[in-house]
């Protein structure tokens, strides 16, 4: 399938999501996830309107983005090593995967400018997953205060890999509230105002329970 008719499919469900939940389908972010596509393929999103890429390896991540550069912005959404920090800052919008205080020092020595982070959140408990646990969340983000660079602006988790649908509704839905108590601390440099949930498999119960954004790899841009 074309990646043009994989969006216009995405775009009815997130409708259909957000009229279920009474949202607007303009609070929602489609991430297109091409760590597994070519650039060639990655352009045909852009081309397809996609304005919003990520990838999860220093590596991709630099060869997309010497294809591509500014044109869209850059999402890394993977596990990140500190040494690769420098590789990655000075070119990304957002990260992710922030789940350690030495990595937000380092993203902080190396930024230029604030970096606007995601604190990710192992919800589900699978130990196969990266991620702070529900209850360190909140006295980790108070941590960062001294680290002028980093900007809390969300929090993100993976649902388990699971076809009971209330399983992975509950996980969202536990993010959504750890987002609420963040957000009552009212701290000025993590105002925590999105969700980064779902991906290709269950991006439409992820809106319903509050994403922002939805990062989307074989569904989109996936070459069946
Ligand atoms: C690969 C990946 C995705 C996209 O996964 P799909 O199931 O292909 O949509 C989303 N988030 C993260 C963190 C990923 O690594």
């Amino acid at each position: 399938m074309s990646v043009q008719n994989n969006l216009a499919t995405i775009q009815e469900n997130i409708q259909k999501a957000c009229e279920k939940s009474n949202r607007n389908p303009e609070d929602v972010q489609i991430i297109a996830v091409t760590k597994y596509v070519t650039v060639d393929r990655a352009q045909e999103a852009i081309e397809a309107g996609v304005s919003h890429l990520g990838e999860n390896r220093a590596e991709g991540f630099q060869d997309k983005y010497t294809a591509i550069g500014d044109q869209v912005h850059w999402h890394f959404i993977g596990t990140l090593q500190s040494r690769k920090v420098k590789e990655i800052v000075h070119q990304v919008d957002f990260i992710h995967s922030l789940d350690r205080k030495s990595l937000a020092k380092e993203i902080n020595k190396r930024a230029e400018k604030p970096i606007s982070c995601f604190v990710q959140v192992n919800v589900s408990g699978e130990s196969s997953k990266h991620g702070l646990e529900p209850d360190e969340v909140s006295d980790f983000i108070q941590s960062l205060k001294d680290y002028p660079k980093i900007n809390i602006v969300g929090l993100m988790t993976m649902a388990p890999h699971t076809d009971e649908e209330e399983v992975i509704r509950n996980c969202f839905r536990s993010l959504r509230q750890l987002q609420l108590e963040i957000q009552q601390l009212s701290l000025d440099f993590a105002p925590c105002q999105y969700l980064s949930m779902g991906m290709s498999n269950d991006y439409q119960i992820a809106i319903e329970e509050g994403a922002t954004h939805i990062r989307i790899g074989s569904s989109l841009v996936g070459e069946e």
